[in-house]
């Protein structure tokens, strides 16, 4: 059974719930009892990228040179 994490505005904090997946959407109720939650993406799909974003494009040069752009 998938593993959803929501976040409880009243409590500022997070929990999980493991549910069917047909429930991934339905209303989530805090162990505190707070119903005003919202339900967070799940960190299964993604892993391994860290803060800081990792260079990517901007134009190193090498492309239109290289033959790739015509
Ligand atoms: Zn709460």
């Amino acid at each position: 059974m998938p593993r959803y994490e929501y976040r409880c505005r009243p409590c500022d904090s997070t929990f999980e719930l493991n549910r069917p997946m047909a429930e991934s959407s339905a209303p989530a109720v805090c162990p505190e009892g707070h119903e005003d939650t919202v339900k967070l993406l799940s960190a299964v799909a993604v892993g391994g990228s860290a803060s800081a974003p990792a260079p990517k494009g901007g134009g190193g040069g090498g492309c239109c040179g290289g033959g790739c752009c015509g």
